[in-house]
């Protein structure tokens, strides 16, 4: 079969949802190989008119704090009120230890065996860039399958949460009931993005310092953060373990939603993250072609090292570089150059 052919198949197998064409769909997505990648480009665009009715959620906080056992939790309510719930993740350690999130088979074991929910774990290897790229596409892959809430989870490591919430409608960031101490190790920036923050654990003994904490966030949250327009960000409470306020985290969620839409937050958003995304694009596929091109790849070696001795600056040794790359575009500094 043509390759064409094969990826109109495969496309509308997935729309029709069908579950193994949409995990076959989303490992080609993930293959670095370039013929893959042109059949990805060109499933992705095929896809595109069955996307965007999704609530798309970025989950975060750090090893421990709950995360799969409230995407567990949370999930199966979803389920429960009648949503196709997905899961992805973005996690840029997976190539370092071997292990990504969610690749734990026994994480979210009920959620995992639901025939209404999908879950994915973080595509391995490359750039956070590159696992960023592959997610938002496998992303498209679950909406246009019929999935109406994806839920992306990523590890609380700093750079990975910007990446997420360019990816998402709302940012949910989980904390401990820690309190005080535990937030002079949260970066301002993070908080920063986060619609909703949730105080997990609050079950048991934990209760009275969860409620403390989430006073505490609530106090900081308005020092750190000036709200987006139309939504104040809110603090909550809950017990991924027991249940115990996972069905008003939904609430909020759905409050966020309603409010977002009506404000155009979600649009603006969207086209921020479009166009963020095409740039993206542009960055990528340059890098690649300058770093695959046969003619600079004697220069690239040489001036890379002469910048490591210091007998160049990285800005010049980059304008000589893109200067035989793309000779009749790159301005000199004082005039454009034609060859
Ligand atoms: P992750 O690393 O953020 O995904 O965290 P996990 O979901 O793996 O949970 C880390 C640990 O915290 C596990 O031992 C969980 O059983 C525990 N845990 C998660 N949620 C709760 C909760 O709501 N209450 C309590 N007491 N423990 C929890």
């Amino acid at each position: 079969m043509a390759e064409t052919d094969a990826t109109a198949e495969l496309a509308a197998q997935l729309v029709a949802g069908d579950r193994r064409a949409l995990a076959r769909a989303i490992t080609l997505i993930e293959s670095t190989r370039a013929d893959h990648r042109r059949q990805a480009e060109s499933l992705s665009s095929t896809l595109l008119e069955h996307t965007g009715k999704s609530l798309r959620l970025g989950i975060s906080g750090v090893p421990g704090v709950g995360k799969s056992t409230f995407i567990e939790a949370f999930g199966l309510h979803l389920i429960e009120a009648g949503h196709r719930v997905a899961v992805l993740a973005v996690d840029p350690s997976s190539p370092r230890t071997g292990g990504s999130i969610l690749g734990d088979k026994t994480r979210m074991e009920e959620l995992s065996r639901h025939t209404d929910a999908f879950i994915r774990p973080s595509p391995s290897g490359g750039t956070l860039g590159g696992v960023a790229r592959r997610t938002r596409e496998a992303m498209l892959c679950v909406e246009a399958a019929g999935f109406d809430v994806v839920l992306i989870e990523t590890v609380g490591v700093g750079q990975s949460e910007t990446a997420v919430a360019g990816l998402t409608d709302m940012f949910v960031l989980l904390l401990t009931p820690a309190g005080g101490d535990d937030l002079q190790g949260i970066k301002k920036g993070i908080v920063e993005l986060a619609d909703l923050i949730v105080v997990n654990k609050a079950d048991g003994d934990l209760i009275p310092a969860a409620e403390r904490a989430r006073r505490d966030y609530a106090a900081a949250l308005h020092l750190l953060r000036s709200p987006e327009g139309a939504w104040l960000p809110k603090v909550m409470k809950c017990s991924a373990m027991s249940g115990e306020g996972i069905a008003d985290v939904w609430s909020s969620v759905e409050e966020f939603r309603t409010v977002a839409k009506a404000s155009g937050i979600i649009t603006r958003r969207r086209a921020e993250q479009a166009a963020a995304w095409m740039w993206d694009e542009i960055t990528e596929t340059l890098i690649a072609e300058l770093k695959h091109d046969q003619r600079v790849q004697s220069e690239i070696e040489r001036l890379e090292s002469e910048v490591r001795d210091g007998t160049i600056s990285p800005s010049q040794a980059a304008r000589l570089i893109l200067q035989q790359f793309t000779p009749h575009r790159i301005n000199d500094g004082t005039k454009t150059s034609v060859l």
